[in-house]
């Protein structure tokens, strides 16, 4: 896979999947995107599906409702793909953990590759995570 991986990286195209956030997260992502970081210096952009995507930037603990429709857009990226949680509710459930309406955890659903801790994390953070990624692939 590592191998594989090796082509996106100058390339990388990410698709964000909200399975239950409360929206902190991903205001956080869309000001990652915003030219005052200019992500595209690292080949990093926005794409509209996941069929496009190498990347999928989750966010938010998994609610009832999205656990099936978050394994669907797993199995749409074409593979070799990679999974990053943003922020403390995708990686741990965070402060919805046990709550009724949640199953937990991104990782209790589909496989995870990296983590970026935080409530929310800055964009700081996210761009030093998909970076992170890039560098591994080298
Ligand atoms: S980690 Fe914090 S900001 Fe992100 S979804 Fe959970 S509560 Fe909201």
């Amino acid at each position: 896979m590592k191998r594989k991986l090796k082509a996106f990286k100058n390339a990388l195209w990410v698709f964000h999947v909200n399975s239950g956030s409360c929206n902190a997260c991903d205001i956080e992502i869309i000001a990652t995107l915003t030219p005052r970081y200019d992500v595209e210096r690292f080949g990093i952009r926005l794409v509209g599906s996941p069929r496009h995507a190498d990347v999928l930037l989750v966010t938010g603990p998994v609610t009832k409702p999205m656990a099936e429709k978050v394994k669907m857009v797993y199995e749409q990226t074409p593979a070799p793909k990679v999974v990053i949680v943003v922020g403390g509710c995708g990686s741990t459930g965070g402060v919805f953990q046990d709550s009724y309406n949640t199953v937990g955890s991104i990782d209790e659903i589909i496989p995870v590759n990296l983590y970026i801790p935080g409530c929310p994390p800055r964009p700081e953070a996210i761009i030093d995570g998909v970076v992170k990624v890039i560098k591994s692939m080298e």
